[in-house]
């Protein structure tokens, strides 16, 4: 079971970014967070097992794991 499919959500996402190992989405239908069930504003995915947090605002986020893949939820 997945924490969270892009896929499902896709008409709701914008990709704003995309390394192959990372994506960078921007919530345009205000979707809820799936761990703290408020909306997000940009999702960040990423698969690699290193991966440096794009700078932001200093907004709180939530995280969700899947296999191989992390969730980072910025609201
Ligand atoms: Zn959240």
């Amino acid at each position: 079971m997945s924490a969270f499919d892009v896929h499902a959500h896709r008409h709701a996402l914008k990709q704003l970014r995309d390394t192959g190992e990372t994506s960078l989405w921007e919530n345009r239908k205000g979707i809820d967070c799936p761990v703290c069930a408020e909306p997000f504003v940009r999702l960040f995915t990423t698969r690699s097992p290193a991966t440096r947090v794009p700078e932001n605002d200093g907004s709180r986020f939530c995280l969700a794991r899947d296999e191989g893949r992390i969730h980072l939820f910025r609201h």
